[in-house]
C-alpha cells in the first residue's frame, strides 16, 4: 500500500486514524465530521498561495497535473532546472508530490516546500523531511530544503507581490538533525497500513482529553457511553488516566469522593442528579447590568490565506453578514440583516447596523470575542467607523458566559455552545431544517458564491439560507435571553 506524505502526517498525529482510512475507508468516511468542510477550504487556499510562490521561479516548469514518478525521471535529465510538481516514488511504496524543485549546478537538489502559514515552527518539519527522505531513496542528493511560507507582516496595497507576501526560510540544518527519527517513523507508517489487524476495540485517545480526540474517536471506542469522562469541563489527563484505568468511563461511575474543581463537580452533579443547577442570583445580578436596547448580534466572517483586499494581511477574516435582533425594554423586538454580494470590506453594513443600533444600549453575542476581535480589524480597515466599533467592543457582553459558571445543565454534554444549549433551554428552535448548519459551511458556501465562476446554485436561495442561519443564531440568543429573565 503506499504512502503518501499527507498518510504520513495523519500517521504523526494519529497512526490508527491512518490504518481506517487506508484499510476501511468506508468507515472512515461514515465518521468524517464537519470539520472535513474546513480541510477542503485549506486546502484550495494552500493551492492559491502554490500560485504565487510558483512566480517567484520564472524559470519553472509545471509538470502535468498527476504525472507519474517515471515522467520526473525524464524530465530531471532535461536542462531545465527549477519543476513544479514533479513526483517520486521508492522502491517501499513510499510516494511524494514536490512544491518546487531546483536543480543546483553540483547536481543536487533544493527542495521547496510551500505552507499557508505564517511562520515555520521547528517542529513541523517532519512534512519536509519526508521529501528528502523519498529523493533520496530514489537516488538524488538532497543538499538544501526551505520552506516558502506567508509573510506575518505582509499588508495588501494593491497588486500582490509574491515577493513581499512570501518569505522563504531555509531549514535544511533543522532537517538534518531530525532525519533519523523521522526515516524511522516513515517505516513505522509504512508497516502500519500495512497490517491486516490493529486493535479496533480501543484507541489511545482513551487517555486523553476530548479536544485531541478526531472523528474516528467513537468508532474505536465503543463502550464510552453517553455522558462519558470526557464531557468534563478542563479535566485533566491524569484524572482521565486513573478514571480509564479503573474502567470508570460513564460519569455515573465516578466515586463520591473523586477530586473535582467546584465547577466539574457541579457538572457532575446535575447528571447524576438529572438536575439543572442555576445560580439564579448571579444571573439576575449579571443580566441587570446590561443596559437596554440589547442589541444580540453575530457576524459571519471569510478568512483567506491571501489576503482578498488592501490593508488586510494573510488569514485575517472578512465579515459579510450580520444579524442583529434589538430588543427594547418593554420586549419589542427588531431585526436588521445585512449580506455582501462580493468580496469587499462592508462599509454599507457598518453604515446600516449604525443607523440601526446608534450607539446605544448594550451589544451581545456568543463567544464574544470573536466578534470583538473583528471590530479590531475593521477599525484598521474602515477608520471612519472606528468610535461605533469601538462603542460596539466597550458595550458588549458574552451570553455564553453566564453557562461556563451560573447555569449547568447535564444535557448540554459539558459543551457552552449555543447549537447545545438552544435545543435545550428552547425546543422549539432548531437549526435541524436549515440548509446551512454551522458558521463553517456559512463561509463556504458564501465564498463559492461570490468567487466561483462555476457557482450553479441559485443565489436567491442561497442568499436566504444564509440570512436564515445568521438569523437564527440572533433569534436563538433572544429566546436563551428571554428563558434566563424567566427563571423563578
Ligand atoms: S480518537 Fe485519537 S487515537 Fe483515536 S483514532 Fe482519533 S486521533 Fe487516533
Amino acid at each position: 500500500m503506499q504512502l503518501t506524505k499527507t498518510n504520513f502526517i495523519q500517521y504523526l498525529s494519529c497512526p490508527e486514524s491512518l490504518w481506517l482510512l487506508k484499510n476501511k475507508p468506508e468507515v472512515y468516511n461514515q465518521y468524517k465530521g464537519e470539520f472535513s468542510l474546513f480541510l477542503e477550504k485549506l486546502i484550495k487556499e494552500g493551492y492559491e498561495v502554490e500560485e504565487y510562490a510558483k512566480l517567484l521561479f520564472p524559470n519553472g516548469i509545471n509538470l502535468p497535473k498527476n504525472s507519474t514518478p517515471e515522467y520526473t525521471k525524464k524530465q530531471l535529465i532535461s536542462n531545465i532546472t527549477v519543476f513544479f510538481q514533479p513526483s517520486f516514488l521508492t522502491q517501499k511504496g513510499v510516494f511524494v508530490r514536490i512544491d518546487v524543485l531546483e536543480k543546483l549546478a553540483n547536481g543536487s537538489y533544493h527542495v521547496y516546500e510551500i505552507k499557508s502559514a505564517v511562520s515555520v515552527k521547528k517542529e513541523k518539519l517532519e512534512d519536509a523531511c519526508f521529501q528528502k527522505y523519498v529523493l533520496q531513496e530514489c537516488g538524488y542528493t538532497v543538499s538544501r530544503i526551505s520552506i516558502i511560507h506567508l509573510n506575518k507582516e505582509y499588508v495588501r496595497q494593491g497588486v500582490i507581490d509574491p515577493k513581499e507576501l512570501l518569505e522563504i526560510t531555509e531549514v535544511t540544518e533543522q532537517i538534518g538533525s531530525i532525519y533519523s527519527a523521522v526515516v524511522n517513523d516513515i517505516n513505522a507508517a509504512s508497516n502500519i497500513i500495512n497490517k491486516e489487524v490493529i486493535n479496533e476495540k480501543e484507541c489511545s485517545c482513551k487517555y486523553k482529553t476530548r479536544r485531541n480526540h478526531c472523528d474516528s474517536f467513537n468508532y474505536f471506542n465503543k463502550d464510552v457511553p453517553e455522558y462519558s469522562i470526557y464531557e468534563i469541563s478542563r479535566i485533566s489527563v491524569p484524572k482521565i488516566e486513573l478514571l480509564v484505568d479503573n474502567n470508570q468511563l460513564s460519569i455515573l461511575d465516578i466515586p463520591l469522593d473523586f477530586k473535582l474543581t467546584t465547577k466539574q463537580q457541579a457538572q457532575v452533579e446535575s447528571i447524576r442528579k438529572e438536575e439543572v443547577l442555576i445560580n439564579k442570583s448571579s444571573i439576575d445580578k449579571t443580566l441587570s447590568n446590561l443596559k437596554f436596547p440589547l442589541h444580540f448580534v453575530d457576524y459571519e466572517t471569510f478568512p483567506t490565506a491571501i489576503p482578498k483586499l488592501d490593508k488586510m494581511s494573510p488569514h485575517n477574516h472578512l465579515t459579510f453578514q450580520v444579524s442583529i435582533h434589538t430588543m427594547q425594554e418593554n420586549g419589542e423586538l427588531t431585526h436588521f440583516e445585512w449580506l455582501g454580494k462580493k468580496i469587499e470590506q462592508p462599509l454599507e453594513m457598518l453604515q446600516q447596523m449604525q443607523d440601526f443600533t446608534d450607539l446605544t444600549g448594550t451589544f451581545i453575542s456568543w463567544y464574544a470575542s470573536f466578534e470583538i476581535s473583528r471590530n479590531k480589524d475593521m477599525i484598521n480597515w474602515i477608520p471612519e467607523f472606528t468610535e461605533y466599533l469601538n462603542y460596539m467592543n466597550t458595550h458588549m457582553f458574552d451570553l455564553m458566559s453566564i453557562f461556563s459558571a451560573d447555569y449547568v445543565d447535564y444535557r448540554f454534554h459539558g459543551s457552552t455552545s449555543i447549537k447545545k444549549v438552544l435545543p435545550v433551554l428552547c425546543p422549539q428552535f432548531s437549526y435541524q431544517n436549515l440548509e446551512v448548519q454551522d458558521g463553517t459551511m456559512a463561509l463556504d458556501t458564501w465564498g463559492r458564491m461570490v468567487t466561483d465562476s462555476n457557482f450553479n446554485e441559485d443565489i436567491e436561495q442561497t442568499r436566504k439560507n444564509l440570512l436564515d442561519y445568521c438569523k437564527l443564531d440572533t433569534l436563538a440568543m433572544v429566546e436563551i435571553y428571554k428563558v434566563l429573565k424567566q427563571l423563578k
